[in-house]
């Protein structure tokens, strides 16, 4: 089946498709937003990661008369409250690069000790269709905040996400990363629910 991918952040789209090309269930083949260069740009001004990967999802899904995938992700860290949250990608401001957003981080966090610096990924997923019916999977991958970055896989705050392994998120493969990763556990749960899916019901449908 012909599914757009509404994203523009490219590092994600390889993921997701690499995800959805390695599962279980029906073979998916994605169209980017370059295809439909005149779609007008998703406004994320949702209170919650849901509300956000809805709105990447459902209008473009409408404009285009395609199944749409939305996502919206991002980084809760406990002592800060669960910043940043869904301003994850924004956190050192509106133009931000990923290693902004990181140095800040860093810098918010130091006087933070370890053991208190528990923090995690999450990603809710939304498959839009045309006439409104959704398919939403969420999932999280738990960790802590470094004191130091390491590692060069992956993207966002990868090189300070320690997972209880030892290891950084930025230090795995792709595929390991996919394996354990909040954004590889809410797309296998929708590739199996897009299995089971009655596609001519379209109803709506949450897992
Ligand atoms: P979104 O594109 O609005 O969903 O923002 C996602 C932001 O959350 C990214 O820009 C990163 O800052 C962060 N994020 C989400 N997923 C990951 C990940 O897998 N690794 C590192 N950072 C991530």
């Amino acid at each position: 089946m012909k599914i757009l991918l509404a994203t523009g952040n490219r590092k994600k789209a390889v993921e997701i498709t690499a995800i959805f090309a390695e599962g279980e269930g029906p073979k998916v083949e994605f169209l980017s937003l370059a295809d439909f260069p005149d779609l007008p740009e998703a406004v994320e001004d949702g209170d919650t990661f849901l509300e956000n990967a809805r709105k990447k999802a459902h209008p473009a899904a409408k404009a285009t008369g395609l199944p749409t995938l939305g996502e919206d992700s991002g980084l809760e860290v406990d002592a800060l409250g669960g910043a940043p949250g869904i301003y994850s990608a924004r956190y050192a401001g509106e133009s931000a690069a990923d290693g902004d957003n990181t140095r800040k981080l860093l810098e918010d966090m130091k006087d933070v000790p370890a053991g208190k610096r528990s923090a995690r990924y999450r990603c809710v997923a939304v498959l839009a269709f045309p006439d409104g019916g959704e398919i939403t999977a969420d999932g999280s991958c738990e960790g802590e905040i470094a004191f130091e970055p390491r590692g060069t896989g992956g993207f966002g705050y990868d090189p300070i996400f320690l997972l209880p392994d030892g290891r950084m998120m930025a230090e795995l493969s792709p595929r390991e990363k996919d394996a354990l990763s909040h954004r590889g556990r809410a797309l296998r749960k929708m590739q199996i629910s897009l299995e089971s899916f009655d596609l001519s019901s379209r109803g709506k449908r949450g897992i």
